[in-house]
């Protein structure tokens, strides 16, 4: 039997804070167990065959307020700045979003300013004090016309609830603007690891020597029996770990549709994307209305890759059941109540923390789950 001072499920970003911390800064020793057959959880990226880097479940967009979580990465990656930029596309063409009054002259077919925006805004925003899910949000910031158009079909298809089921923090997240800042996110600071993701995890590793032994394609449960440990930290789903004894969290998932294309293949492209060697005008199109998929992703506009070629993703929402990937737990009160549920038995158990994003059943950026694993271990250390 080997013991090990922590056993970690999963090497995501809270996984592998975790990890690194207990072996650089108190010198003990963790086994980290993935059950995917590469590190990063997530956020983890590749080079696909048609040479262009990727993220393999979904675009991540790395943003934060925390200079502390900045400059923890910062020792593990130098970053690429970049303006997050989305569109949306509907009617046959192509939308600025979040809504802001570049969104708005286009509404209008012609120029504006932002006090006629304001005003418009005024006059047909619905007055509710404080709004209480994602519908309530949105229509008291814009009004039904502008909810519908960019909000309400896309919440639907990704979440398949209706937005007046959902916490306000879904749609809530989004800015309204009046003024022409295009950007998709509000964060300080917005950046990729320079070089991707997956060279910034190997470096969290790297940093650990010893202190830490890696085991993927492994569920945990396999490993159990042989080896013993002081304190486990688990970023799985809650519900996995506690055999679905109250049955399960509901949670969306997806399904990823990937599409490459030569130089040559793009030339045709070129009036689209306005852009050599790219396919769409901008690194992520939301698809609110008609298409299945909610969302065409093209990374390369992020990255700052340069590489001929390029691939873009179709993202398609698909319904979860255990087994497939968890993407998202559903941010509505009926599944908070069952999570509550989960989480008194987690509270009970004495030697297990629940971190991460599945771990705590909650919509958490990485940014976040990376200052929850800092945290823990600033718990842990007094302790053990
Ligand atoms: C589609 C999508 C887009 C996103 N976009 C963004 C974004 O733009 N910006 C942002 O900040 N955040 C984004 N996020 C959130 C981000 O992915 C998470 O905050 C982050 O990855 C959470 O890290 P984690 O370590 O908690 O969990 P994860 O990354 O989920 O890692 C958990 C790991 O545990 C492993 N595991 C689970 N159960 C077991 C088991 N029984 N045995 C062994 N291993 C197990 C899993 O295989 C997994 O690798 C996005 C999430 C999704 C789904």
């Amino acid at each position: 039997m080997k013991h090990y001072n922590y056993l970690i499920v999963g090497s995501g970003f809270s996984g592998l804070t975790f990890a690194e911390r207990v072996a650089t800064q108190c010198g003990k020793a963790s086994l980290v167990v993935d059950r995917r057959d590469h590190l990063g959880g997530n956020a983890y990226d590749y080079y696909d065959d048609a040479g262009v880097l990727i993220h393999r479940y979904g675009p991540h967009y790395f943003r934060t307020n925390s200079p502390l979580i900045r400059d923890y990465l910062s020792q593990f990656t130098e970053w690429h700045q970049v303006n997050y930029e989305i569109l949306s596309y509907d009617d046959g063409r192509y939308w600025n979003f979040p809504i802001n009054l570049n969104t708005f002259e286009q509404f209008l077919g012609r120029s504006s300013t932002s006090e006629e925006m304001e005003q418009w805004l005024a006059e047909h925003r619905v007055p509710i004090e404080s709004p209480k899910n994602s519908e309530e949000v949105i229509v008291s910031q814009v009004g039904w016309g502008l909810y519908e158009k960019f909000f309400k079909g896309y919440t639907l298809k990704q979440w398949k609830r209706d937005p007046k089921e959902l916490d306000a923090s879904v749609c809530g997240r989004i800015s309204i603007r009046t003024n022409r800042d295009n950007r998709y996110l509000r964060e300080e600071f917005q950046a990729l690891p320079k070089e991707g993701y997956t060279r910034m995890f190997e470096r969290m590793v790297e940093a650990c020597g010893d202190k830490i032994t890696l085991k993927l394609e492994t569920d945990y449960r396999e490993i159990l029996s042989e080896v013993t440990f002081d304190h486990m930290i688990y970023t799985g789903a809650i519900d996995d770990y506690f055999d679905y004894c109250y049955g399960p969290l509901p949670y969306r998932s997806l399904r990823f549709e990937p599409e490459s294309f030569t130089s040559e293949q793009l030339l045709s492209r070129e009036k689209i994307s306005g852009k050599k060697n790219f396919w769409q005008p901008a690194m992520q199109v939301n698809y609110p209305n008609e298409e299945n998929f909610t969302r065409i992703v093209e990374i390369k506009h992020a990255t700052g890759q340069e590489c001929n070629n390029t691939t873009i993703v179709r993202e398609y929402p698909d319904d979860y059941e255990p087994g497939k990937e968890a993407y998202y737990p559903i941010p509505a009160a009926d599944a908070t109540t069952l999570y509550q549920r989960y989480k008194k038995l987690a509270d009970a158990g004495e030697n297990v923390s629940f971190i991460g994003r599945l771990g705590t059943y909650r919509y958490y950026n990485m940014d976040q789950v990376v200052g929850m694993a800092l945290t823990e271990f600033k718990k842990l250390e007094q302790i053990l």
